[in-house]
């Protein structure tokens, strides 16, 4: 058995959350220039520049690229030979986030009760965490700071088996259509498709930290991927709604066996503050 020190969970937990709040990743940055280049309307092309120029500065000077320095989203993938000592997995994962939050100077966005008093916590926790137990001695963690206007441009549709391919293509870019300016396009399209409920909902995140430049390795999908983003590049919504040719960056799916009687779909949308950082322990 490997023994891994919660404190290092802790310390790659901060690292993270920081390296993902203040540097765009390549993919999506090289996405961006090259959608600048293609885009016709000019707004659009100026929008894309300054969105650009914002993730420059944010890299060099250590600084979120967004106001909104989102919801702390954690997935781990915990080898089943690794033995967590020291401390606590999940203390850990939240005191990571806490540091990062503080040091960082990090927006603090998290309420502790959603409906009656919603008290911000204070500190961004309690993290969101998914975990799945893996072969082998390794950690892996991804991270996300999820930002809510794009969030809450989300859906969930409930199939049926006969709707095909067609049903969840117009579903998709209806809900991208209804979202107009709100997720902060160009938008990263997450969408996961089968499962249940909560399986579709949970692929549908994890698709969003995908390169934008990587398309599913099952070609069906793929190419489905592929129609999707032209049609919804084709709504005119633009670079933050102002019109244009670049409303979303990619569409990724993840796809999971689901119920005979089923096709559960949900649309998960990132803004192009598409943030996510990952490391091996
Ligand atoms: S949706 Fe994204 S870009 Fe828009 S405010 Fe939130 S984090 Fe920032």
């Amino acid at each position: 058995m490997r023994e891994v020190k919660a404190e290092q969970i802790k310390e790659t937990i901060k690292d993270l959350f920081l390296k993902a709040n203040f540097e765009i990743g390549s993919d999506v940055l090289e996405m961006l220039k090259e959608r600048k280049e293609k885009e016709k309307s000019e707004i659009g092309q100026a929008v894309l520049s300054q969105i650009i120029e914002n993730d420059i500065i944010a890299s060099n000077e250590k600084i979120a690229m967004c106001q909104d320095t989102g919801y702390a989203v954690v997935f781990v993938e915990l080898g089943q030979e690794v033995a967590i000592v020291d401390g606590d997995f999940n203390e850990a994962i939240n005191q990571g986030v806490r540091e990062a939050y503080d040091e960082g100077y990090l927006r603090k966005s998290v309420v502790e009760e959603p409906l009656f008093e919603r008290k911000n916590t204070k500190d961004n926790t309690p993290a969101i965490v998914h975990l799945d137990i893996v072969p082998g001695d390794k950690i892996k963690i991804a991270v996300t700071p999820k930002g809510f206007g794009s969030e809450n441009m989300s859906a969930l549709k409930m199939l049926k088996p006969a709707d095909g391919i067609q049903g969840v293509h117009d579903f998709v870019v209806e809900t991208v259509e209804k979202a107009g300016p709100n997720p902060c396009p160009p938008i990263v399209v997450g969408v996961g498709i089968g499962g249940t409920v909560e399986k579709a909902a949970l692929i549908a995140k994890k698709c969003l930290l995908r390169a934008v430049d990587v398309h599913n390795s099952d070609e069906r999908y793929a190419r489905l991927e592929r129609a999707m983003l032209e049609d919804i590049n084709k709504l005119g919504i633009g670079p933050a709604g102002l019109g244009g040719i670049t409303t979303a960056l990619s569409v990724n799916i993840e796809f999971a066996p689901t119920h005979i009687a089923g096709l559960p779909v949900v649309v998960n949308i990132c803004c192009h503050a598409a943030r996510h950082a990952e490391a091996i322990i």
